[in-house]
């Protein structure tokens, strides 16, 4: 349990009808005393005024509660003030908290106690700025998911499993000549493999709608890239809230198709210059490729190819990309022959192809392994390389096992696998991680 008290301003700083302030630890109820004028009571709302520690000028009218440890977010003691939602109001009732003994609240401080204190487990915390930063409806529900801990009873699920095996081992290591029951501890240990590897495998799909794909449009100038880009957008955008501090010199919109949010980057907006070597389509969708996880290669169907086509083609074989040859509605060109047939025909007049390309873009973004939204359970790549480290262990088990080397050989494995699994949840974590995860929070959370 921590000793001081910490404070901050949980709703965003704006002009909303009501802001929130929140303040937990074992001196809360005191430091709320010397500011808020009313009686704060368990789970109930009073109404009351925030005043100036300094002179008992009326600072705020508001409604206040309070949390009693441990029954709060944070399991300490909490008090909430729902004051007016200007950003001056909102500060002055922070200061008015800071000048009588509380700490200005780090980044994801509230949550990172709510961990620290056991209330809920790292992936849960994890899933917390997930639910916060969903963009589509899909994201959504993979962050309750794991806030409703669906990863990590899995996980819990596979670390008994793995616990219990263990236990059998080092009896029967310890004492040998005792009468420890002879069991096969492979079953168990491929039970627990196979549900590590179903995690792994639903892992891209919970990370692509946590996260989104990014997507370049590329393609020579006027064969269509801004009008498949709005066409995109006319129906499918996402809500996106901005991110402070990441400043990016392409136009980025969010499209929701199909529960995913697809990222796509405009390249209309990089600078031509008169090198003919930059004039490229390739080199101008350069900074654009780089960094996208899908590029989308739009053709003119009803022009011949160019040296310029063939290079974007060539640029981005191999990687995952989505051929359109646009403009169906004009008249075809004759013989733009193989390249033309293994592409989407598409029309940003009449729409044709569009619905074609979405599926495909989502097939692509999926890995065409169809994981809905419900049963994608994890949503980071921390998460992921943490399970497949724990499959990676339990396969070395296995082997050991197979050849029937010493017991000992196998309880080392099961043990890296117990804490690869322990990363997950928190239960064996650094301070350092701890610190990179909750970073990323928003103070006040
Ligand atoms: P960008 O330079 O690749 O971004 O291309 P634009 O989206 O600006 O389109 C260039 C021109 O082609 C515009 O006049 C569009 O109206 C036209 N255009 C785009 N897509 C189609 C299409 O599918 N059919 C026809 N007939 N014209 C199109």
């Amino acid at each position: 349990m921590y000793d001081d008290t910490i404070a901050a301003i949980s709703t965003p700083i704006g002009e909303g009808a009501i802001g929130v302030v929140r303040m937990s630890g074992p001196d809360a109820l005191a430091v709320a005393g010397h500011v808020f004028k009313g009686r704060l009571s368990h789970r109930h709302l009073s109404r009351g005024q925030v005043v100036d520690p300094r002179d008992g000028s009326v600072l705020d009218e508001v409604m206040a509660t309070c949390m009693l440890a441990p029954n709060s977010y944070t399991c300490e003691d909490t008090v909430e003030i729902y004051g007016h939602g200007g950003a001056l109001s909102l500060q002055a009732v922070l200061k008015a908290l800071l000048t009588c003994g509380a700490r200005a609240a780090g980044p994801g401080e509230f949550t990172l106690r709510a961990f620290l204190n056991g209330r809920i487990d790292l992936s849960q915390a994890e899933a917390v700025r997930d639910v916060i930063e969903a963009k589509t409806d899909a994201g959504l529900r993979v962050a309750m998911n794991g806030l409703h801990g669906g990863l990590s009873s899995r996980v819990k699920e596979v670390r008994t499993a793995i616990l219990e095996v263990l236990a059998y081992l080092t009896a029967r290591i310890d004492f040998p000549e005792d009468d420890v029951p002879v069991e096969n501890p492979l079953p168990a240990i491929r039970k627990a493999a196979a549900t590590l590897d179903q995690l792994v495998r639903s892992a891209d799909a919970g990370i692509v709608y946590r996260h989104g794909i990014r997507v370049a449009i590329v393609g020579r100038p006027n064969v269509g890239k801004s009008s498949l880009l709005n066409r995109l957008l006319e129906h499918d955008r996402a809500i996106v809230t901005p991110i402070a501090g990441t400043t990016r010199d392409t136009v980025e919109e969010v499209a929701n198709i199909r529960g995913i949010p697809f990222i796509l980057v405009d390249t209309a907006g990089l600078t031509e210059t008169s090198n003919p070597v930059e004039h490229l389509g390739i080199e101008r969708s350069r900074k654009a490729l780089a960094g996208a996880d899908l590029v989308i290669v739009v053709l003119d169907s009803s022009r011949p190819l160019t040296e310029e086509d063939a290079q974007l083609i060539a640029r981005v074989n191999g990687e995952s990309a989505v051929t359109v040859a646009n403009k169906s509605d004009l008249p075809g060109v004759v013989d733009a022959g193989a390249v033309f047939s293994g592409a989407i025909r598409t029309s940003m007049v009449t729409g044709e192809g569009l619905e074609e390309l979405r599926d495909r873009m989502v097939e692509t973004a999926l890995n065409g392994r169809g994981v809905g939204s419900g049963e994608a359970l994890v949503s980071n790549t921390r998460q992921k390389a943490a399970l497949v480290s724990a499959a990676g262990s339990l396969v070395s088990a296995e082997k050991a096992l197979a050849k029937g080397l010493p017991d000992d050989f196998v309880t080392i494995d099961l043990t890296a696998a117990l804490n690869s699994l322990g990363e997950i949840t928190g239960e064996t974590v650094t301070e350092d991680l701890l610190h990179t995860i909750f970073s990323r929070f928003c103070i006040g959370k």
